[in-house]
């Protein structure tokens, strides 16, 4: 009698086990044209999913069992998008990577959503220079100008619903996608107004002004990951320590730009109002990489501020990244050696970039095929550089673009083959360099360091 109870609580369980599993099931494919890798890899959170090659027709699949419902994201090296799944989605989608994000475009079940968040997304960038018009205009008027693009989405996202019946948690994501976006510019209001209008002090604003941050959700897990909302939380984390500094502290330290002063403020400020853990931690690992890299020396400041970073952060990569960094921040100091790393010229040859720089002034400049008006406005700009400092040698450094297109770039483009290479290992650069933007410049004279903080806009006497 037991042996047969037991036999039929198995069944009933394996049951139970296959029909969440088929119900938790999903498909996701698509062409990728022009690829810029053999691989897509699907993401939930910083976590890999699974990866998939692509067939010899540019084809990937995934079949996906006991996915959770949820917001993940997909990487075809060096870009990525985000992908929601419902259970039961049969996902498909076409991408250029010549215009990857414009270019994306989902069909299947489950499509719809991904469709609005994508449209959001695009809607979003394109609007950011009617934003940027709006900064110069009083609060009230400027308030009046966010709620109606904010309104005009939230119309959106209602018929859709209706047409479509998103799940609860898919409207929710792109609910986020509209607020989030639209309130990152609200807190940028004060700073950029400021700028544009020249007034000597930030504005006093009613309570009005800061209206909508009743209803912010700061300990959100499930939008974590997504980046309105963490772009958001950093945008309003900067605004709350400049505005604690300026009340508490006074207006004279503010001046100072005394970086660990304000750092620290922010550090505090998150621990007292963020409790989701992974939250946290990364709005922390942020600080303290936005300030190491805006201060970038090796000094006692530094070290104190790590110290408080490691007291706070419970994940132990993101200390040991940050270590990393600040241990390539010392390295980069002036007069150091230039770090040993290796690049490839237009022949297909390994080139040491110590080499590079040996007995003159050199200025490394960076780009990616996939950026081309980055590529456009550097190039033009370079050009003018060479020509009003002939000490020095610029150089270019291309990274995530494969051979082939890179040699195609450097004669549509005419650049100077003598003065580009390129590198296949983005992360040695990144690390070896501290990459940490497209205008960065490292500037060396005769094999050392002189600025590897330098910027191609701002370093140069016009
Ligand atoms: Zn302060």
């Amino acid at each position: 009698m037991v042996r047969v109870l037991l036999g039929i609580s198995l069944l009933v369980v394996l049951a139970c086990s296959e029909k969440t599993n088929e119900s938790a099931k999903v498909y996701f494919a698509g062409e990728i044209v022009n690829p810029t890798s053999d691989y897509v890899v699907l993401f939930k959170d910083d976590s890999v999913i699974d990866s998939a090659q692509l067939d010899d027709n540019n084809r990937f699949s995934f079949s996906l069992s006991g996915m959770k419902e949820g917001l993940y994201h997909f990487d075809h090296s060096p870009e990525l998008q985000y992908v929601y799944f419902t259970e039961g989605d049969s996902i498909l989608i076409r991408l250029n990577t010549v215009e990857f994000d414009e270019s994306l475009v989902f069909s299947g079940k489950g499509s719809e959503v991904n469709n609005l968040l994508i449209e959001l997304y695009l809607t979003h960038e394109e609007e950011k220079p009617l934003v940027y018009s709006y900064y110069k205009l009083d609060p009230e008027v400027f308030t009046k100008n966010m709620d109606s693009l904010r309104q005009a989405k939230l119309n959106l996202l209602g018929s859709l619903h209706e047409e479509y019946e998103f799940s609860d948690n898919a409207y929710k994501m792109a609910n986020a996608s509209i607020d989030y976006n639209n309130f990152i510019y609200r807190e940028e209001y004060p700073f950029y107004h400021r700028k544009k209008t020249q007034e000597d002090k930030t504005h006093e604003f009613g309570e009005g002004f800061y209206g909508y941050r009743q209803h912010l959700d700061l300990n959100n897990k499930d939008l974590a990951y997504f980046s309105p909302y963490y772009h958001y939380l950093k945008n309003y984390f900067s605004n709350l320590a400049y505005m604690a500094c300026a009340e508490d502290c006074g207006t004279e330290i503010l001046k100072s730009k005394n970086q660990l002063h304000y750092n620290k403020h922010k550090l505090y400020l998150v621990d007292s109002l963020i409790h989701e853990e992974e939250l946290r931690n990364n709005l922390f690992r942020n600080v303290a990489m936005d300030y190491l890299l805006k201060e970038h020396k090796w000094n006692e400041d530094c070290d104190k501020f790590i110290a408080k970073f490691s007291k706070l952060s419970t994940n132990e990569k993101h200390i040991e990244e940050i270590n990393d960094l600040y241990k390539g921040i010392q390295r980069l100091q002036p007069l150091s050696n230039v770090p040993e790393l290796t690049l490839v010229n237009n022949m297909g040859e390994k080139v040491s970039l110590r080499d590079i720089t040996k007995e003159k002034k050199t200025a490394f400049y960076f780009w990616s095929g996939t950026q081309k008006g980055h590529l456009r406005n550097i190039s033009r700009h370079i050009a003018k550089l060479k020509d009003k400092h002939r000490e020095y040698n610029f150089v270019g450094i291309n990274l995530r673009t494969s051979h082939a297109q890179w040699l195609n770039l450097l004669n549509e483009y005419d650049l100077d083959t003598l003065c580009q290479y390129r590198s296949d290992d983005f992360e040695a650069i990144q690390k070896g360099l501290i990459l940490d933007n497209l205008n960065k410049c490292v500037i060396t004279n005769d094999s050392l360091v002189i600025d590897a903080f330098a910027n191609v806009y701002y370093s140069f006497k016009k």
